[in-house]
């Protein structure tokens, strides 16, 4: 900790003051309405959550509701935020409160027991809806405070999380835990940003242990060579997301995986029926569809599709491409 810590808090505090975005949750200190801003946000930009926050709160605004709606409905309106199991979680915790009497749990450690709640979760409600001083980090805060308090993050941090965690909670002024962490979150997503650190306008240049270094660091990475990244559609995720918008479009009746195969991969052979199938049971493990398996066939499959089954084994005895998904 800098002997300026107090210098720190009041110059973060001041440019939040200045600069702070209006958003609808930081009006409510309603935990549900946090709850889902804040799961929203989890790989997420603020611009493309704000419409979806507003139509979800429009629509199911309480916890009670959102616990009662068909689950399809609800991962349905989460279609275009992406990492649809947020959406399951979310229903799931709302379920879990309502099982406890509508209340949500007021403390991190209680918070913690809900499903799909971690612990930047919990602390964020804990603080956010219930102003308790409670420390946690995402990637802006954890970011942030290595380079204030530690120093130069790049090419990678210097302390490991636990630490991060332990100066984030020294540095929380007493009694401010809600527009401190606020703060903190909001200057690592518009000031101190992960490649392009406004340094030279900054407010705590003087006590920041990063500045000047990190210029020159972030200019030495950002010449080093990237590896070759893989293009978004060959990758699990969009072919995940794809499997889901083929099920929003046959909602009811599913679709069997003959279908599916060559609906959301171009060239599909029979070959990617295991593919297929890890990804539609990871699906299944998330709670985002549900596998119905058709009885075994009287007729000896193709070898071909024999033996991608036998491949897959769990399957042995069903014909694969017949097994059917739909949305919970
Ligand atoms: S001086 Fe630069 S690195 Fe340090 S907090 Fe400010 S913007 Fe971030």
């Amino acid at each position: 900790m800098p002997a300026d810590l107090p210098g720190v808090q009041s110059a973060i505090l001041a440019w939040f003051e200045q600069h702070r975005r209006d958003l609808p949750w930081r009006h409510t200190r309603d935990p549900y309405a946090i709850v889902v801003s804040e799961i929203m946000l989890q790989q997420t930009q603020v611009d493309r959550v704000l419409p979806y926050w507003h139509a979800w709160m429009e629509r199911w605004p309480t916890v009670h509701e959102l616990a009662s709606a068909p689950v399809a409905d609800v991962i349905r309106a989460w279609k275009g935020l992406g990492y649809n199991r947020r959406a399951v979680n979310l229903q799931r915790a709302a379920q879990a409160v309502v099982d406890r009497g509508g209340e949500f749990p007021s403390t991190a450690e209680g918070l913690r027991e809900l499903p799909g709640i971690g612990p930047y979760t919990a602390g964020a409600i804990a603080c956010f809806a219930y102003e308790q001083d409670v420390a946690f980090i995402d990637t802006n805060m954890r970011r942030v405070l290595h380079r204030i308090f530690v120093g130069v993050d790049t090419p990678k941090p210097t302390v490991s999380d636990r630490q991060v965690l332990e100066i984030a909670s020294e540095a929380i002024p007493p009694g401010a835990g809600w527009t401190w962490n606020q703060a903190i979150m909001e200057f690592g997503a518009i000031h101190c940003t992960a490649r392009k650190p406004l340094c030279l306008i900054c407010p705590v240049q003087h006590q920041c242990a990063a500045f000047p270094e990190i210029q020159s660091a972030l200019a030495i990475a950002a010449k080093q060579p990237k590896g070759k990244a893989v293009p978004f559609e060959q990758t699990n995720r969009y072919f995940r997301g794809r499997i889901m918008d083929e099920l929003r479009a046959h909602e009811g009746e599913g679709v069997v995986l003959a279908d599916m195969g060559p609906a959301v991969k171009t060239a599909f052979e029979d070959a990617d029926y295991p593919w297929l199938l890890e990804l539609i049971e990871a699906l299944a493990g998330d709670g985002l569809l549900v596998i119905e398996l058709p009885a075994p066939r009287q007729t000896t499959p193709s070898s071909e599709v024999r033996g991608v089954a036998e491949e897959v084994g769990s399957y042995d005895a069903t014909p694969i491409e017949m097994i059917r998904v739909r949305l919970p």
